[in-house]
């Protein structure tokens, strides 16, 4: 059985790079149809916030990720961490350490002359006296003093920490008696029974520090997948402006939740040349060990390709729904497939598809100035006034071609070409000359309010005229 998790600390919104790890932990439990757990590692009560930890689930909702269980959150298990610290404390495997601040310090600035790594000397290790009075103990736990730490990394392979270079007797509870950060992070994913933890590899140097607590708890080690940072385009740590955005930014901008993932996944891991995976496809072949060694660079032309990919085949109905986000409604529609069908290729995102339909349903307040300038000139009117003549008498047009046939024989009896009328047409459309076919748009807009926006703009010129 696999178990995985995703272990977010609520200081701040879900990152990319985060609901990357967590897609790759998902996958592996599920390729191998075991548990994917969230865990909200939120005992640094001064530096989380609820508002965080519901953001990330808000934003972990959005992506379809399902977890197994209810989320766990670590703030409620606190009486659990300092069962365990008794349990080392009973079977000496940590001990109180009594150094007051002045100690600290002194230690501290006669490592620093003697120009050696600060660290704790041990000095209340085996300590058996009377303990100092006034000085509330931080718990430390009984570390290797020499030799290494090693494990077999599933994507850097082996590693190995020499404990003289990194480690020592480190605290696992402070003097209030709050358990540290790697204690409670080993404690839970052995009570979790995560068999394998796949995370950033800014966690590596806490690994060692998990696997003594592993040790001590005489608990077998996860396997471990430390997963290499996304850069930028330069090389450089991905920054706000490179797009390492809060998950539901891409929300707002319009990305499908299952484009996203499918572009995370992509960064970072391959599978032959296949750029678009479906989940099932993602579980079916994907595999931590094949998660590249070295870091991938932030590409947002590829995530903008990948969500038109995903754009242009998703059922109208559901394009119809994730809309509703951009305040746009047009269930009711008469025409409303149509409308999607006509402009789907042409969106990258789903706040340029609502922008394009948004131009078409409403009718234009304005006109763009440009375009106005450009083709309002010459016959143009004259033309427009014709063709709605040319509506009125053939009464209604039930199709694009419909339309285009009546079009077509207008041209051809007033020896017109289409680019006489297109882009006038156009302009009284949507306000200016960019839409799809434009007996696609007359369609959808309908016959009785194509006559209304023809009037619309004869009238408009009549006004600039006075
Ligand atoms: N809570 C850690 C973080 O948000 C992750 C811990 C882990 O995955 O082991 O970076």
């Amino acid at each position: 059985m696999v178990i995985t998790r995703f272990a977010p600390s609520p200081t701040g919104y879900l990152h990319i790079g985060g609901l990357r790890t967590a897609l790759y932990s998902y996958l592996w439990s599920k390729k191998n149809s075991g548990d994917f757990l969230l865990r909200i590692e939120d005992t640094d009560l001064k530096r989380n916030s609820k508002e965080a930890a519901d953001a990330i689930e808000n934003a972990f909702a959005w992506t379809g990720l399902s977890h197994d269980e209810k989320p766990i959150y670590q703030s409620t298990r606190f009486d659990i961490y300092k069962s365990y610290i008794k349990r080392l404390l009973d079977e000496d495997k940590a001990y109180k350490c009594y150094m007051s601040k002045e100690e600290l310090d002194e230690l501290r600035e006669s490592q620093r002359s003697q120009k050696i790594r600060p660290h704790y000397d041990g000095r209340y290790r085996d300590f058996e006296g009377e303990p100092p009075s006034g000085v509330e103990p931080v718990i430390r736990i009984k570390a290797p003093i020499e030799g290494e730490i090693s494990f077999d990394d599933g994507i850097k392979g082996e590693v190995h920490f020499n404990v003289k270079d990194m480690l020592d007797d480190f605290i696992i509870a402070r003097s209030d008696g709050t358990p540290t950060y790697n204690f409670v992070v080993a404690i839970d994913d052995a009570l979790m029974k995560i068999t394998d933890v796949i995370r950033g590899d800014d966690h590596l140097s806490n690994t060692p520090k998990q696997i003594v607590i592993y040790e001590a708890l005489g608990i077998k080690i996860p396997k471990f997948y430390h997963v290499p940072m996304i850069l930028n385009n330069q090389g450089k740590k991905l920054s706000k402006r490179d797009g390492a955005l809060d998950v539901m930014e891409y929300k707002k901008e319009g990305y499908l939740p299952e484009a996203l993932l499918n572009f995370l996944v992509r960064l970072g891991w391959s599978h032959k040349d296949q750029e678009i995976f479906s989940i099932d496809e993602m579980i079916e072949f994907f595999n931590p060990s094949d998660i590249n060694k070295s870091a991938s660079a932030y590409n947002e032309e590829k995530l903008l390709w990948i969500n038109a990919q995903y754009i242009k085949k998703l059922s109208s109905s559901r394009l119809i729904e994730e809309l509703r986000f951009f305040d746009l409604d047009i269930k009711n529609h008469p025409k409303k497939d149509e409308l999607i069908d006509s402009l789907r290729e042409r969106a990258k995102t789903l706040k340029e598809l609502a922008k394009m339909i948004r131009a078409i349903v409403n009718e234009p307040i304005d006109y763009d100035e440009k375009a106005y300038k450009k083709f309002i000139k010459g016959d143009a009117l004259e033309n427009l006034e014709a063709f709605k003549q040319a509506l009125l008498v053939h009464k209604e047009c039930k199709s694009a071609s419909e339309f285009e046939a009546l079009a077509k024989k207008f041209l051809e009896d007033k020896g017109l070409k289409l680019k006489d009328l297109a882009q006038p047409l156009r302009i009284a459309m949507v306000g200016s000359a960019v839409s799809p076919s434009v007996f696609e748009v007359l369609n959808v807009i309908g016959y009785n309010n194509v006559i209304a926006r023809i009037g619309k703009l004869l009238n408009y010129k009549g006004k600039n005229d006075e």
